[in-house]
């Protein structure tokens, strides 16, 4: 099943809106959002939740005051600070880290460690197609746990209705996430924008998709707003042999679709829309060369509004 994913090393460079319009240019796939500490991709969508099932990973350690004596043995051996010594003793669920050395030294067997609910994932409706999303509650970790299982949910899903394409928003910068996002995916479309900051963020990512062997193509976006930037974004994608895309110019209407709650290529069929859909068509060219001809599944593009 192939696997697009849209990343940008960086939050803030419009990758969320462009993963919106492939959306609505692609055919037959299921989109997936993966940045589960902070998705948006909703915001654009409004999904329609058709199920809704808890994220269950890692444990914590929680004191019995019944059984605790308050021998303080559990915050000498805290080595994350967790542990307020008392009668009862009493642990931080944020600091916690669940390694369970409190659990197996404390003499009275008082402290429980209870499996941590630590989110929400969901099987959404959209007019774009089905969406595979989650919320990780604040706080939590296991990111990269999460994202594994939407990609894994968003195949089954995608096995189910007979879909050809998964279509992904990744999280933001290099971490756990974004690594659990990539590796395996058929093709990464690096979004930036011109700015140091932006081409640094896109050395780093472009270092991550070449440590996991994943083909990457980059989207300049904004490209006007610094054209000597944007060329030294272009020159680094020349040395690097990486596919540039294309460049995307700063439009306002993009922000106007966006508070119309439509990506930019259903709110308006014209200017940077047919820019998108030039760009799409490249992005197929690109799937195809890595995937083989016979399993692009985006074989045509949806009339525009
Ligand atoms: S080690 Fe056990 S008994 Fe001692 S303070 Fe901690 S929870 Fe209470
Ligand atoms: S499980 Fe580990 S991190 Fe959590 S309170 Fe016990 S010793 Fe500290």
């Amino acid at each position: 099943m192939p696997e697009i994913v849209v990343l940008s090393g960086k939050g803030g460079t419009g990758k969320t809106s462009l993963t919106a319009a492939f959306a609505h240019l692609a055919q037959d796939h299921v989109i997936c959002d993966l940045d589960v500490d902070a998705p948006d991709l909703h915001l654009l969508l409004a999904p329609r939740r058709l199920s809704s099932t808890a994220f269950v990973s890692g444990h914590k350690a929680r004191i019995d005051p019944a059984r605790c004596d308050g021998c303080g043995r559990c915050a000498q051996v805290c080595r994350f600070g967790a542990v307020t010594a008392g009668s009862p003793a009493v642990i931080d669920p944020l600091r916690c880290e669940g390694c369970k050395l409190c659990v197996t030294l404390c003499p009275a067997e008082a402290i429980e460690f209870p499996a941590t609910h630590c989110g929400d994932w969901y099987l959404s409706e959209t007019r774009l197609g089905p969406l595979v999303h989650a919320q990780l509650f604040p706080g939590e970790e296991n990111s990269g746990r999460l994202v594994a299982l939407l990609r894994q949910q968003a195949r089954q899903l995608a096995a189910r209705l007979g879909h050809r394409l998964i279509l992904a928003d990744g999280p933001p910068g290099i971490g756990c996430p974004v690594i659990s996002s990539l590796s395996g995916a058929d093709l990464a479309l690096l979004v930036t924008e011109p700015t140091p900051t932006g081409l640094h963020d896109l050395e780093r990512v472009v270092e991550l998709c070449g440590h996991f062997r994943v083909p990457a193509g980059v989207l300049i976006n904004k490209s006007d707003l610094n054209p000597r930037q944007a060329d030294a974004i272009a020159a680094f994608c020349a040395a690097r042999g990486l596919a540039l895309l294309g460049h995307l110019p700063h439009d306002p209407a993009v922000t106007e679709a966006m508070v119309q709650g439509l990506a930019i290529t259903e709110y308006r069929p014209d200017g940077l829309a047919q820019t998108l859909r030039e760009i799409w068509s490249r992005v197929q060219d690109r799937l195809s060369a890595s995937t083989g001809p016979q399993t692009n599944p985006m074989t045509a593009i949806h009339p525009l509004n």
